[in-house]
C-alpha cells in the first residue's frame, strides 16, 4: 500500500532542507520533523533592532566547490564580507589568521625572510611532542603560543594544554603575506537578508512538524513513510546502547547595546585565560550594519553533557572506535540513511553539508 510519505526526514538544520528541496524536485512528499520550535538548525538567525543575528555562532559560507555555490545561489544572494577575525591579549590587538600582519605586532618583523627566522628561532625543539603545549611550541614558538593559543585553547576545551593531545592542532597554517582573509575560498559571503530565509525557501514545498520530536512521533506514526533520512545524533536514535559519543558545547550570552559599533570587527578572539569567554560575536558587522543600536554575543565553551545541545564533536580515537560501532548498527537499519553533522558525527561546514545532502540524495535517487 502507498505510503503518506516517500520520505521522513528528521532535523531541518541545512542537511535535512537541501534534503527536502531536492527530494521535492524529484516528485517525493517529504515530512520534515523538527524538535525545536523553528526551522534551521544551527544556521538559525533571527532579526533583532533590525540586525540578523547568529543565534548557534557567527557562521560565514565559504567554498570552492562551484556547484555548491551554484547551488546555494538559487535560494539567496551573498554580500562580499570576508572573515577577519582579530584577538585580544593582554590590552593588545592580533589579527588571525597568523599571517605578516601577526608576526610585526609579536615580533616586529616586516618581511617574510624576517618573519620565517624569527619563527624558526623561536620554535622549541620536541621530537615527540607528548601533548598540545608541546606540539603547538614546536610549530610556532612560545611567544605565539602563549599571546595567541594557550588561553583560547584552555578556555575551548576546559582543559591545561598540557593535559590536551597534540593531534588538537596537527596544523596551524602560517601565511608569509599580509593577508587576514580567513579561509582561502574563492567564493564567499553572507547571505543577504540572512539565513532564516534560505531554509525557509528550501522547505516551501515540505510539509513541516516543528516542536515534534521524532522518537515521540514515531511511537504514534510508526509506518508513514518509505525512507528516513535522520540527522540527529546517531547515538541517540540507537538508545545510547553502546555508550554515548562525547560534544563540547558552547553557549551565547546575547545583549543590545545603546551604542552603533562596540568592537569594529564581526568577531573579537579573547586568547586571554582571565577573561571567561572566548570570544565577542558583533552580528552588524557581518552585513556591514549602519543600526543606531548593536547586538553582541559574547561565546562561552563549556563541557557537554547528554541532554543539552552538542556543537563541536570530540574526534578522538575513543570517540571515532564508538562512532565506527553506531555506524554498524545504521549501516544495518533498513530504510533509514544518516545524514548531517550529528547523523554522522562530524564537523561540517556548511559547503559540505549541502555537497553531502546533494550526493546522498543522488545516491538514494
Ligand atoms: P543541525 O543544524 O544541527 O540540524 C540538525 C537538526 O535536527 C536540529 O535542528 C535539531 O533540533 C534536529 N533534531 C535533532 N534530533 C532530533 C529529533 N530527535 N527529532 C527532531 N529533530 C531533531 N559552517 C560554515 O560553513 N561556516 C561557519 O562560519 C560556521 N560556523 C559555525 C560556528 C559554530 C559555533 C558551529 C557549532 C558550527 C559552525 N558551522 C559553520 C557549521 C554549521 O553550523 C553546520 O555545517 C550546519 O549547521 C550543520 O547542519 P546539519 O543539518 O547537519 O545540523
Amino acid at each position: 500500500m502507498k505510503k503518506e510519505y516517500d520520505l521522513i526526514i528528521v532535523g531541518s538544520g541545512l542537511y535535512g532542507c537541501v534534503t527536502a528541496y531536492l527530494a521535492h524536485q524529484v516528485g517525493w512528499r517529504c515530512l520534515v520533523i523538527e524538535k525545536r520550535s523553528f526551522v534551521g538548525g544551527n544556521i538559525r538567525d533571527e532579526v533583532r533592532e533590525g540586525i540578523n543575528v547568529h543565534l548557534y555562532g557567527p557562521h560565514v559560507f565559504h567554498t570552492r566547490y562551484q556547484e555548491v555555490w551554484d547551488f546555494a545561489n538559487l535560494f539567496t544572494r551573498f554580500n562580499h564580507f570576508r572573515y577577519c577575525p582579530l584577538a585580544r591579549y593582554g590590552g593588545k590587538m592580533y589579527n588571525l589568521p597568523f599571517n605578516m600582519h601577526t608576526f610585526y605586532q609579536l615580533y616586529g618583523t616586516q618581511t617574510p625572510e624576517e618573519a620565517a627566522l624569527r619563527l624558526r628561532q623561536e620554535q622549541g625543539i620536541y621530537p615527540h611532542p607528548r601533548n598540545l603545549e608541546e606540539k603547538a611550541i614546536s610549530m610556532v614558538g612560545r611567544t605565539m603560543y602563549e599571546t595567541l593559543i594557550k588561553g583560547y585553547t584552555e578556555k575551548q576545551w576546559g582543559r591545561k594544554t598540557t593535559e590536551l593531545p597534540p593531534f588538537i592542532i596537527e596544523r596551524l597554517p602560517l601565511r608569509f603575506t599580509f593577508d587576514n582573509n580567513y579561509f582561502n575560498d574563492r567564493y564567499q559571503g553572507i547571505p543577504i537578508g540572512g539565513y532564516t530565509p534560505i531554509v525557509e525557501k528550501m522547505l516551501e514545498k515540505a510539509d513541516v512538524l516543528t516542536g515534534t520530536d521524532f522518537f515521540e512521533f514515531r511511537a504514534q506514526n510508526a509506518d508513514i513513510a518509505d525512507k528516513i533520512i535522520f540527522t540527529g545524533m546517531i547515538d541517540e536514535y540507537f538508545g545510547y546502547r553502546l555508550g554515548a559519543l562525547e560534544y563540547r558545547s558552547v553557549r551565547f550570552e546575547t545583549e543590545t547595546l545603546d551604542c552603533d559599533n562596540y568592537q569594529g570587527n564581526a568577531v573579537v578572539n579573547y586568547t586571554d585565560g582571565e577573561v571567561p569567554y572566548t570570544r565577542v560575536i558583533e552580528h552588524k558587522h557581518f552585513e556591514f550594519g549602519k543600526q543606531e543600536k548593536t547586538v553582541i554575543s559574547r561565546e562561552y565553551s563549556s563541557e557537554w553533557a547528554v541532554g543539552m545541545e552538542p556543537y563541536y564533536p570530540v574526534n578522538d580515537e575513543k570517540n571515532n572506535a564508538l562512532y565506527e560501532q553506531y555506524k554498524k548498527l545504521a549501516d544495518e537499519e533498513e530504510n533509514v540513511i544518516f545524514g548531517g553533522r550529528l547523523g554522522n558525527y562530524k564537523y561540517y561546514d556548511m559547503d559540505k553539508v549541502i555537497a553531502a545532502a546533494l550526493e546522498q540524495l543522488d545516491r538514494i535517487v
